[in-house]
């Protein structure tokens, strides 16, 4: 069986972070793993509170999972901290890890900061360049590249702006953001675009770690790029589709469709 870990906070309601992420896993038919960076609680109507891990910890979980099962590929979500971002960054490459995912999440979509301002850049630095391919939303590609992206011509180019800068592949998500629910990938110098119309459900909590979970998850049975993506999104549509509404707030998507 292929193996995937995921790097990751944890969201107590299990929609997002590492649970949205095993969940994903295990019904792409893969083994899920994981190296918890912060504990969160929270629920479908925000964050309350976050306890990260020590960088030694976050270090003691990835050498635990990667010196026994070896990983087919890795996601990488939730990593407050620059101290976290550089112990990653070192197991990756000591273990040698291919097909790496990285979701640049900073702020949840309840508004909740993820991320310290500071970890941003040495994220992008230390992780991007030996990353297969980066997935940050729109409002995370503006912080990145430090402008406005207000259209699908815009995304394209900061798309190739990401991939120029740190040598890997870049998914911008555009949400609902720009056109409904429009991707954009820079994969080798091609551009392609991934289009599906709006579903109407307000209940999207864990679209970008599931997302990134199931490209990853595809990554490691074995198809390329741009056909993990694609899968990925049909799976992402088809979790949203289902309709499920549970919570108060922005609910979970269904993987048992
Ligand atoms: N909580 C954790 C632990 C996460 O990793 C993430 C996103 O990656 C979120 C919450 C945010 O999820 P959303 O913005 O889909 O609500």
């Amino acid at each position: 069986m292929k193996a995937v870990l995921s790097i990751a906070g944890s969201d107590s309601s299990g929609g997002a972070g590492i649970q949205a992420d095993l969940k994903t896993m295990t019904v792409h038919g893969v083994f899920g793993m994981t190296a918890i960076t912060a504990l969160t609680a929270q629920n479908t109507t925000g964050v309350t509170a976050i306890q990260e891990s020590t960088p030694e910890f976050l270090e003691q979980q990835i050498d635990a999972c990667l010196s026994d099962i070896p990983a087919d590929a890795v996601k990488i979500g939730m990593l407050p901290s620059s101290a976290q971002v550089e112990v990653v960054a070192k197991k990756l490459r000591e273990y040698k890890v291919k097909n790496l995912v990285v979701d640049p999440v900073m702020v949840a979509t309840s508004g909740s900061k993820l991320m310290k301002d500071s970890t941003a850049s040495v994220m992008a630095n230390l992780l991007f360049p030996i990353s297969t391919v980066i997935t940050p939303n729109i409002p995370e590609a503006e912080a990145l590249l430090g402008k406005t992206i207000a259209n699908k011509n815009q995304m394209e180019e900061a798309a190739k702006a990401l991939s120029k800068e740190y040598g890997c592949s870049v998914l911008i998500k555009g949400g609902h953001s720009i056109e409904d629910a429009c991707d954009v990938l820079f994969d080798k110098g091609q551009v392609s675009w991934f289009e599906t119309t709006k579903i109407d459900n307000p209940n999207t909590h864990g679209t970008g770690c599931t997302l990134s979970s199931a490209i990853a998850s595809n990554l490691a049975l074995g198809f390329d790029l741009k056909e993990s993506v694609k899968n990925a999104k049909e799976y992402i549509t088809s979790t949203i589709s289902d309709g499920l509404d549970l919570g108060k707030g922005s609910g979970p998507l269904n993987h048992m469709v």
